[in-house]
C-alpha cells in the first residue's frame, strides 16, 4: 500500500475576495501527500526546496506519516513560489507569478525504499522530471497517475506527450482539456486525450464536479454544494491525492473502483476549499471524512423506476 508522489513543495501567496496571504505553505506534492494521508497508505515525496523552506512547514508533513526522505534541500537555493488571484466567481484565477527557483535545475532522486510503489502520483512538474521518476522504479508501478496544467503545456508540449505516452490515468481541469484537445466539447476532447496514450481520463470542473472517462464509459461525480467557498487553491491537488491514495489502498484499478476513488477526492477537496492553503487539510480528521462521504452518498444516491 504505497504511493510515491512527486510535485512542487512551495511557497503560495494567494488573493481572494475574502482576503490575502503571505507566503504560506503550499504546492501540488503537500496538497497531494496530506490528502492521501488521510487514507492511510505509505506516502512518500519526491521534491525539492530551497533552504529558506521553515522546518515548521517540514515538521507538520512529517506528522502526517509522509516519507520526506525524497525532498532534496538546496543550500543557498529558493523554494518555488506561485502567487494567484482569485475572481469574484472564485473559479477562476489568475496567475501573477511564478517563481521556479530550486525547480529550474532539479534531478529528482528516488530513494532506495521508494523504488517499487505500488501507485505512482506524478503531480504537475515539468515533464521531464515527471518521467525521471517513472524511469528510475525497478518496476512499472500497478498504477501511474499524471497532473499537469496549462503552463507545462505552453512551455513544454513535446515533452509532455512523450511522457503521456507512459501513464494510465491523465487528471486535468476543463480548460485544460480543451487548451490540449482543441475540442470544445468535453466528450470529444476526452476522444482525443485517450489517444495520446492514458487509458482513463479524469477531467476537473471546480465547483462543477469531475468526470471520470474510461474507454466507452463515463462517471460523473459532483463537488459539494458548499456556503462558503474560501480559497480553492490546492483542491485539485487533494483532488489527487485522495483519488490516487485511495487507490493504492485498496489495490483495486478497475472502473468500478475508480468510481469510488472519485468521491473520495471529491470529499477531501471540499475540505481544501474551505480555509486557505493546506490549513483545513492540516486539522482534519478522520470522523469529518466519513462524515462528509455520508453526505456525499446522499447527495448522489437516487432510485428511479424504469420500464
Ligand atoms: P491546484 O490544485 O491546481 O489549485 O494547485 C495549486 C498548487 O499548484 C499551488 O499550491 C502551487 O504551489 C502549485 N503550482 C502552481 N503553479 C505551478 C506550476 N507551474 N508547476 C507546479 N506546481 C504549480
Amino acid at each position: 500500500m504505497s504511493l510515491l508522489v512527486v510535485g512542487t513543495v512551495a511557497f503560495d501567496q494567494i488573493e481572494t475576495p475574502f482576503g490575502k496571504t503571505d507566503k504560506i505553505l503550499g504546492g501540488a506534492a503537500t496538497f497531494i501527500g496530506m490528502a492521501a494521508s488521510m487514507l492511510d497508505v505509505r506516502a512518500g515525496i519526491v521534491s525539492v526546496i530551497g533552504d529558506d523552506f521553515p522546518q515548521e512547514y517540514m515538521d507538520l508533513m512529517s506528522s502526517k506519516n509522509i516519507d520526506l526522505s525524497g525532498i532534496e534541500k538546496v543550500e543557498g537555493g529558493k523554494t518555488f513560489f506561485w502567487a494567484g488571484r482569485y475572481r469574484n466567481d472564485m473559479n477562476t484565477r489568475d496567475t501573477l507569478t511564478t517563481e521556479l527557483n530550486v525547480l529550474e535545475n532539479f534531478q529528482p532522486a528516488v530513494p532506495t525504499g521508494w523504488k517499487n510503489p505500488d501507485v505512482l502520483m506524478l503531480g504537475n512538474l515539468h515533464p521531464l522530471v515527471q518521467k525521471s521518476v517513472l524511469n528510475q522504479l525497478d518496476a512499472r508501478p500497478k498504477l501511474v497517475i499524471l497532473d499537469t496544467m496549462n503552463f507545462w503545456m505552453d512551455h513544454t508540449w513535446n515533452e509532455l506527450m512523450d511522457v503521456l505516452k507512459d501513464v494510465d490515468v491523465l487528471t486535468i481541469n476543463d480548460e485544460e482539456a480543451r487548451q490540449m484537445s482543441k475540442e470544445y466539447s468535453l466528450v470529444k476532447a476526452a476522444k482525443k486525450i485517450l489517444e495520446m496514450g492514458p487509458h482513463t481520463l479524469i477531467i476537473k470542473k471546480g465547483e462543477h464536479g469531475a468526470l471520470l472517462f474510461h474507454e466507452n464509459n463515463v462517471f460523473f461525480a459532483p463537488a459539494l454544494p458548499l456556503e462558503d467557498v474560501f480559497d480553492p487553491t490546492g483542491a485539485g491537488d487533494t483532488f489527487a491525492g485522495g483519488f490516487s491514495g485511495f487507490l493504492a489502498k485498496t489495490q483495486n484499478y478497475s472502473f468500478e473502483n475508480m468510481k469510488r476513488a472519485i468521491i473520495y477526492g471529491s470529499a477531501l477537496a471540499s475540505f481544501t476549499v474551505e480555509k486557505f492553503g493546506t490549513d483545513r487539510l492540516s486539522e482534519l480528521t478522520e470522523e469529518e471524512m466519513v462524515e462528509r462521504l455520508d453526505v456525499f452518498k446522499s447527495l448522489t444516491n437516487f432510485d428511479i423506476e424504469l420500464d
